[in-house]
């Protein structure tokens, strides 16, 4: 993304020069305030919003062709047919691109292992906890073997606990899958967890005012969450979004 900028129709500002390499295969959050644009990027890289200014290329769009979609998002709310079980969910997007119920069956299969549900493939939404329906929606995201994930804070509305059980598992299935993920978080703390680098953005108009990279290798151990180096790092993050939250008063 080059000098990207973003007016909307009632004259509001989201993103204005915001640049933006993102590397095939890393891990990367973009960490700022609401209302800061972080969104709005995610559905441009996605093509469902058109930047007013500036240019979003792909540098090689001939990798997107062939075995897998080019790109997947999952949301903050998990968005699954109350009235279709977790199969039938997750078959959605094979479905919509005409696959046949046979072909469909082992990737169907497959994505729903991946999340760890197997066992609750014929359940139905409301027989599932929070974190289960987020599984789902990430077995729905990755059914189609995207290139890029777009994740659009989507443990925010999940407990602690729950959430932290899920940053693993999407590290292990970013892992297996190689897949690169953008990921949008307001947390200092699940940005530091998971990426391999950090973008922080200023407030509204949004730009990238720090691009930070952690050398915390993956898998990260078990302890890393209450490790020295863990929070070294968040500190790190933490007086960026400081100074970038600064940059937009002055
Ligand atoms: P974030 O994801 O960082 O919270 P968003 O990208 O959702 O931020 O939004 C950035 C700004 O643009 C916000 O002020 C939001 O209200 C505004 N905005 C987002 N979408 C639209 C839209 N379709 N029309 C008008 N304003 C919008």
């Amino acid at each position: 993304m080059r000098d990207v900028g973003k007016t909307f129709a009632n004259g509001v500002t989201a993103l204005a020069g915001f640049s933006l390499d993102v590397e095939e295969g890393e891990f990367l959050s973009l960490l700022g305030p609401s209302g800061c644009g972080k969104s709005t990027v995610l559905r441009m890289i996605a093509g469902l919003t058109a930047p007013t200014q500036g240019e979003i290329t792909h540098a090689s769009p001939q990798a997107y062709r062939g075995s897998g979609r080019a790109l997947d998002f999952v949301f903050q709310e998990p968005t699954l047919m109350p009235w279709a079980t977790v199969y039938e969910n997750v078959a959605l997007p094979l479905n919509i691109a005409n696959l046949s119920p046979a072909e469909a069956r082992p990737r169907v299969d497959d994505a729903i292992a991946r999340v760890g549900l197997a066992a609750f493939a014929g359940a139905y939404p409301r027989e599932l906890s929070g974190g289960m329906k987020m599984r789902v929606s990430i077995a729905r995201a990755i059914v189609g073997r995207p290139r890029i994930l777009l994740m659009d804070e989507p443990f925010a509305a999940l407990d602690e606990i729950t959430r932290f059980k899920l940053n693993n598992d999407l590290l292990e299935l970013w892992r297996s899958l190689r897949v690169t993920v953008v990921f949008v978080t307001h947390s200092v703390f699940e940005s530091v967890y998971l990426s391999s680098r950090i973008v922080v953005m200023t407030p509204r108009p949004g730009r990238a005012f720090a691009d930070l990279s952690f050398d915390t290798p993956y898998p990260r151990p078990a302890g890393f969450r209450t490790s020295a180096d863990y929070a070294a790092n968040c500190r790190v993050t933490t007086e960026a979004l400081y100074d970038a939250m600064g940059s937009a008063a002055a």
